[in-house]
């Protein structure tokens, strides 16, 4: 029988937030043979607050999976209300359907965001991840990644480096599956993303690009 691939698992609040946080490196999991599932909390149905709700659930949906697409990965998206997630996910009972999927999968490493982001859903997600963890008989590598925040950690986790020179271009083509204006070369964020990708490319050797987390567990 084949061996099962290596799963890595990200939980991504909204639908862009996985490929911001650790896109180069899914898309670099990839070409090594690794298999990645995006999970999604929400695709972000406040985006656009003059469209109606439907028509917002099914162009985001499809710009999610898009983006996914151009990385390479799988992607799961549920259809939690942003600022609510934790309610909803007592209230629903996800953890159960979390549970399964990471019984199922089981992923050698998670990636979630930083319980040091301000952003509430990004820190519910993390809330949740760590929950989830605590439940897993089988331990995965828990890994933290930031959006906005420059994590500053009074404690100690060690860094892991990825080097995404060789799939920089799938993560810019994945932030432009979301056809707003946030991803263009002068926006804030996108300048960001590329100055974050310099730097962390600084400190792996012979690399141009890359990406870093914090390992937390
Ligand atoms: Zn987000």
């Amino acid at each position: 029988m084949p061996k099962k691939k290596e799963t890595i698992i990200v939980m991504s609040a909204h639908s862009d937030d996985f490929v911001i946080g650790a896109g180069g490196t899914i898309a670099e999991y990839i070409k090594q043979g690794k298999k990645v599932i995006s999970i999604v909390f929400s695709y972000g149905e406040k985006s656009h607050p003059w469209l109606k709700e439907k028509v917002v659930q099914k162009f985001r949906i499809q710009e999610t999976k898009d983006a996914a697409k151009a990385l390479g990965c799988e992607v799961v998206l549920y259809d939690m209300k942003e600022g609510k997630f934790y309610e909803e996910y007592q209230k629903k009972n996800y953890e159960k359907e979390f549970l399964q999927l990471l019984k199922s999968q089981k992923p050698s490493k998670i990636f979630t965001h930083s319980n040091e982001d301000p952003h509430p859903d990004h820190k519910a997600v993390h809330k949740i991840t760590l929950e989830l963890f605590e439940k897993l008989k089988e331990k995965p590598e828990l890994y933290i990644y930031s959006i906005w925040n420059p994590v500053s950690f009074r404690t100690q986790h060690p860094k892991l480096f990825v080097d995404i020179t060789g799939s920089y271009k799938e993560k810019v083509k994945s932030l432009h599956a979301f056809p707003s204006q946030r991803y263009n070369a002068i926006y804030p964020l996108f300048i960001l993303i590329l100055f974050r990708a310099i730097r962390d490319g600084f400190k792996i050797k012979g690399s141009k690009f890359g990406e870093s987390f914090y390992r937390i567990k």
